[in-house]
């Protein structure tokens, strides 16, 4: 997608228009049924899943605005590769009308992006989930509290409860700043959620530290755990 005119959404191409316009986003990022505990897609009807039933996750609630498919993937992999600000803009908008998910952010503390290591920061120039929390949350947006303590070797493929031991410490709480989270409201931020496993080990840490309620909110989450 990169190259294509500003002004063209990016899905179907029509102009002028937002970088996604409003009939592609209204016909790709119609609100679904989820679950509240972990987001995935649930029957009308269906508040918890039950997986989620039988073990709920450390997070309180899970928010997710679009599934991880056609055109929301490409459009994450454009935003990663460039990390422009438009983008962020554009996401963040979505994110923000998807439904329960602005009270959320009015009633968090702060918005928490889920941190990148070290390394990766260095390879991409950026945290693409700082730039959406920016976006979402402005004052309320803290890149500073929530570290990424271990590189971990590359996730995808493994299942759950080894990616659970891999990333088992590998968030922690700037000491200097874990005080102040006591008790607080918080909103983790990312922007793919597959199994959880990145969201369940920073809430770990989060919960350590004294967080009294998180809430994870991703873009986009994938269709299976
Ligand atoms: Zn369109
Ligand atoms: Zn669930």
């Amino acid at each position: 997608m990169a190259g294509r005119v500003p002004s063209q959404c990016a899905v179907c191409h029509a102009w002028p228009s937002q970088r996604v316009c409003d009939a592609c986003a209204a016909r790709f990022a119609q609100p679904a049924p989820r679950c509240q505990r972990c987001a995935l897609r649930v029957p009308e009807g269906t508040t918890v899943c039950g997986a989620c039933t039988l073990h709920p996750p450390l997070f309180d609630a899970c928010m997710a605005a679009v599934d991880y498919a056609y055109p929301w993937a490409d459009i994450l992999g454009d935003f990663k590769f460039r990390g422009d600000a438009g983008w962020a803009g554009t996401l963040a908008t979505l994110v923000r009308s998807t439904p329960r998910i602005e009270p959320a952010l009015d009633a968090a503390d702060r918005v928490l992006p889920v941190p990148l290591s070290a390394q990766r920061l260095r390879e991409r120039g950026f945290n693409q989930s700082a730039l959406l929390a920016r976006q979402l949350a402005g004052p309320k947006a803290d890149t500073h509290t929530l570290l990424r303590t271990a590189t971990t070797q590359s996730q995808s493929g493994l299942p759950r409860a080894q990616r659970l031991r891999n990333l088992h410490g590998a968030f922690a709480v700037e000491p200097g700043r874990a005080a102040a989270l006591r008790g607080q409201h918080v909103v983790l931020l990312d922007d793919v959620m597959t199994t959880g496993a990145t969201l369940h080990a920073a809430t770990q840490a989060l919960r350590e530290t004294g967080v009294a309620h998180v809430t994870a909110v991703v873009l986009a989450r994938t269709g299976t755990d």
